[in-house]
């Protein structure tokens, strides 16, 4: 990635946190004493693209529980290795519109209604592979790391905390053994489940975990293929619907990424094709979200049109600005060019060819160009050929060489 673009993102990022700092509200989670000892003011930010670019910002290496944003990535892990259809028979896919640990069990079936609830996390994190609690976990904690590019490990007094202060997660998980969504046995599950969500992370671990989902479930730092396209689908489908509990609906009209909270304040956000963030500030609202993570992805989302189901024409529009200089004119372009793209830019530009001068194609704002676009766009400068006067009616200013064959 250019330099001048490494420093422009790192301004969005400082500006970002900036003016999230200064949002007030929320408290820790205190349902054990770990959690409720957390400095309450940290706050960092993480966001890291499908090519393996990282950037942060604040806290972004701070470390603290996963929690439930492990939900997804377990969830992830037992699809991949199962099979979605062998999945769906111990847990749905219906949002429940009800609070995180909330008794909640489809009526017809005896399945937790959604794998990003505590009922539904704590069947999917039995169906991982492994005949004992410690077998599972270790699959689990495997499993997360590689999503995170690094060794993860789990900090043992929450998880001794959390296994300790149980009574609601067991009476969830012996309500899905009586229906028999849940086949292990109680202790095995739950152990799984707390030690998975006492696994330590950082912000900047959270965006490289979302960044694997971007990208079709390859770790973009490893190249390491973590799970199946397909399950990475499935995935972010659920986050969509389910990760943000009751508050679902409105996060993905607000918001629109696939999204999942945790009460050690991280949240994590998927751009599917394009990069994963995640968030870290300890104070969450009622529902378990972390106030300042929630103001952070809204702003991030209203400010640079994030929301996945944004398909207006200004949103997808390869030309950045046209400028003119002399009797030239430059069309500023940017983004990933495709073949979409490419047939946008022949009809708006079309206008601006001919008459005296050139049209510069401007590349510098060009992340990635497609393989057959490339070529045709190469060959260019010679396809429209010469204007009138002999000089050029296209030229293609290229500084970071995005249209190299080698790239
Ligand atoms: N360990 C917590 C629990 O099981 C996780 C909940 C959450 O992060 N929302 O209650």
């Amino acid at each position: 990635m250019p330099l001048d673009l490494d420093i422009a993102v790192q301004a969005i990022l400082d500006r970002v946190l900036d003016r999230a700092r200064p949002v007030g509200g929320g408290e820790l989670a205190d349902y054990i004493p770990e959690l409720a000892a957390v400095d309450p003011d940290r706050l960092g930010i993480a966001i890291a693209s499908v090519r393996g670019d990282v950037h942060v910002a604040g806290d972004a290496d701070t470390a603290f529980t996963i929690q439930s944003v492990s939900k997804p990535f377990v969830f992830a892990l037992a699809v991949d290795a199962l099979g979605l259809e062998a999945v769906l028979e111990h847990v749905g896919l219906e949002p429940s519109g009800e609070p995180f640990n909330a008794i909640s069990l489809d009526e017809a079936t005896g399945r937790p209604l959604n794998p990003m609830i505590n009922a539904g996390a704590i069947v999917t994190s039995s169906l991982i592979l492994g005949g004992t609690a410690e077998a599972k976990a270790a699959h689990i904690v495997d499993g997360l790391g590689r999503f995170a590019a690094r060794d993860l490990v789990v900090d043992e007094e929450v998880f001794s905390s959390e296994a300790g202060t149980a009574d609601r997660n067991l009476a969830l998980a012996h309500l899905a053994r009586a229906t028999g969504a849940l086949t292990s046995s109680v202790e095995v599950a739950t152990t799984a489940y707390f030690r998975q969500c006492s696994v330590a992370v950082t912000a900047r671990d959270l965006s490289i975990m979302a960044a694997t989902l971007a990208a079709g479930g390859v770790n973009p730092l490893t190249g390491d293929r973590v799970i199946s396209a397909d399950a990475a689908r499935w995935t972010t489908s659920v986050m969509t619907s389910c990760g943000m509990y009751d508050e679902s609906g409105t996060w993905l009209v607000r918001v629109g990424l696939p999204s999942k909270s945790g009460v050690g304040g991280g949240i994590v956000a998927v751009q599917p094709g394009q990069f994963g963030i995640g968030t870290f500030s300890p104070r969450l609202d009622a529902r378990g979200n972390s106030v300042r993570g929630v103001a952070i992805l809204e702003a991030l989302s209203a400010r640079f049109g994030l929301h996945v189901l944004s398909q207006g024409p200004e949103m997808r529009s390869p030309i950045a600005a046209v400028s003119e200089d002399g009797d030239h004119r430059i069309a500023h372009l940017r983004g990933e060019l495709h073949f979409a793209q490419v047939e946008e830019l022949a009809t708006r530009l079309r206008p601006l060819l001919g008459g005296d001068g050139c049209l510069v194609l401007d590349l510098e704002g060009v992340t990635r160009v497609g393989g057959a676009v490339r070529e045709v766009l190469r060959e260019l400068p010679s396809i429209v050929g010469p204007r009138p006067d002999g000089g050029p009616a296209i030229a293609l200013r290229d500084p970071d060489g995005v249209l190299d064959p080698e790239r």
